[in-house]
């Protein structure tokens, strides 16, 4: 591992073609929107991935990046009607625009999101005209968005507002605008068709009808690399040579994408880029991600990084896992001091102190403090995300429940305190090694509501705070600082086993090999959708119907006693299929 590491470390910094790229990135760049992973498929922490990895490689270096500020609302009054600006203030109309419940809306944070989105693309703008080298800005790229009509995840179109900002500055040259997301761009076309000067061209998968005034390519559905690259070069050909580009190069290229129909592969994405950037080479430009609503859009996000800052082709390591290894360098800056030391008396603790309340549970685990515990949680980011989705006034507190050890998060909304996290865990022996066991963790969001857009899972009782790889990768962590050998549950439903499955695999390898044949063969169902058919016996295993195991979970943190042998055997020895309601038995309930 140190040595691949140390390899891959040696290949990236060996690059020849550098450039000096400047990237434009803000941790609020996360939409605060806590149903948004599951309802689109969209990887919400995508920036972050990309910035950590592309610091990380050694490809962007601190210097290069930008934090960027807020587009004011005159910026976006050249582009906008008053009417779309206005219903943007509204919870209804930014959860129509994302697909989610309104009661999952905090209204300014997505706000603040998108317009730090717009004020980067408007600022990446001005220093690419001015140094001529490209800028990357991490979030952007709304081309569904049109003068007076949000679309499509993009409430507001942050191309055409820096477009109009800059010709107002008096920018006269042409502006050539390169959409290549796999979705045709409607909302620039509306927005720029004024602009004497402007060309778009865009390569799409989806054929939406003409679109006035642009060079568009549809390619067929699940198009592949050379397919695609060669439709990309004859558009080149005819792109007249601008003095401003914008390059949208969606992460919804790939195949299997949840909503983009093409049929790229990571390869493939990065050859699109690294074509683009030779060709725009001198040329001051302007790259925006777009869309991309699967689990490795990140890939292509700091692929374009990758392209951008190196001319590298280098794949980005299959198995590097972004959160894991932020985590784990966050992890080893905490001293112990910070995360066992109680700080000063609470009032509180002076009542026990005095005996005048039962006292509480010190440690966790023999180890944490309840303050070392928040302060944890505010270093990993966790409250920070929290406070964005509408909550305040953390509290950690312990106790034992009839299973374990028992740490509840509470936060504050309203004026009232709700419960946020819930986790029992304790310390125990399996497979002769000493583990983390949980038995229970609950992320909970009680201002949220279910609804047809937020259906309620199996088991759940309010809907889930969109943070559950950042509890399994925190677990992890804890588990490395106490010793433990590895991280252990039972998942009770399909989907919680299936959010787990990066990390965590059944200790049984047969186990393990039925549930992987079971993800393959629901691939193409939604997940809400196969675990209810779980749940509700709907599922069958070779024509019989099947119960769900809740067997135990492991991450292991040092090696894996799994055989990869038996895992596969099963794997390939058991078919399931979905039975469709209208077609059960009729003895069945
Ligand atoms: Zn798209």
């Amino acid at each position: 591992m140190a040595r691949a590491r140390t390899t891959l470390l040696y290949r990236l910094r060996s690059w020849l073609h550098r450039r000096n790229v400047s990237v434009w990135y803000d941790p609020r760049y996360r939409l605060p929107l806590s149903g948004l992973e599951a309802s689109a498929g969209m990887e919400p922490r995508r920036a972050d991935f990309a910035i950590w990895w592309l610091r990380e490689c050694g490809a962007v270096p601190p210097s290069a990046v930008h934090a960027p500020r807020r587009i004011t609302y005159d910026d976006l009054a050249r582009v906008h009607t008053p009417e779309l600006l206005e219903s943007l203030g509204r919870p209804e109309a930014i959860a129509h625009i994302f697909a989610v419940d309104a009661s999952d809306v905090p209204v300014d944070e997505v706000m603040t999101t998108i317009r730090l989105a717009c004020g980067a693309t408007l600022a990446a703008a001005r220093e690419t005209l001015r140094t001529k080298d490209p800028a990357l800005n991490l979030l952007g790229g709304f081309h569904h968005a049109a003068p007076g009509a949000a679309g499509g995840f993009c409430p507001v179109n942050d191309v055409a507002v820096a477009v109009a900002a800059v010709r107002e500055q008096g920018f006269s040259g042409r502006v050539a605008v390169l959409d290549l997301d796999a979705h045709p761009p409607d909302g620039i076309a509306a927005c720029l068709a004024r602009d004497p000067k402007r060309w778009i061209g865009s390569i799409s998968g989806s054929d939406w009808g003409p679109l006035e005034d642009v060079d568009e390519t549809i390619v067929p559905e699940g198009a592949g690399d050379a397919e695609y690259l060669e439709a990309l070069a004859a558009l080149l050909g005819r792109m007249p040579r601008p003095q401003l580009a914008f390059v949208l190069a969606g992460g919804d290229v790939l195949a299997r994408d949840r909503f983009g129909k093409l049929g790229l592969t990571l390869e493939g994405a990065r050859e699109r880029d690294l074509l683009v950037a030779t060709e725009l080479e001198g040329v001051p430009a302007v790259w925006l991600p777009a869309g991309g609503y699967s689990r490795h859009s990140w890939r292509v996000l700091a692929g374009t990084g990758m392209a951008l800052a190196a001319g590298s082709a280098a794949p980005i390591p299959p198995d590097y896992d972004p959160l894991g290894a932020r985590f784990t360098v966050l992890s080893r800056e905490m001293s112990h001091l910070e995360l066992t030391e109680s700080g000063e008396l609470s009032a509180d603790e002076l009542d026990e102190a005095l005996g005048m309340r039962p006292r509480r549970q010190r440690l966790l685990l023999g180890f944490y403090t309840a303050s070392g515990m928040e302060h944890a949680l505010y270093r990993y980011g966790i409250f920070e995300h929290l406070e964005r989705l509408g909550y305040r006034q953390f509290r950690v507190t312990f106790d034992s429940s009839g299973l374990g050890e028992r740490v509840r998060v509470y936060g504050e909304a309203e004026a009232q305190e709700h419960l946020l996290v819930e986790l029992v865990l304790e310390r125990r022996r399996v497979l002769s090694v000493e583990v983390l066991y949980v038995h229970w963790l609950s992320l909970r969001n009680p201002r949220a509501q279910f609804s047809d857009r937020r259906p309620r899972l199996p088991g759940q009782e309010v809907p889930g705070l969109g943070l559950a790889r950042e509890a399994g990768t925190m677990l992890a962590r804890m588990a490395v600082r106490l010793g433990f050998g590895g991280v252990v549950y039972r998942p009770a439903f399909f989907h919680t086993a299936y959010a787990a499955r990066h990390e965590f695999a059944f200790i049984d390898p047969e186990r393990q090999g039925r549930f992987e044949a079971l993800v393959r063969d629901l691939a193409n169902v939604p997940l809400l959708e196969a675990t209810i058919a779980v749940a509700e016996g709907r599922v069958w295993m070779d024509g019989e119907p099947y119960t769900w195991e809740a067997d135990e979970m492991a991450y292991w943190l040092r090696e894996s006693p799994a055989d990869a042998g038996e895992v596969e055997r099963e794997r390939e020895r058991v078919h399931f299929s979905l039975v469709e309601p209208s077609s059960r038995p009729p003895d069945a309930p």
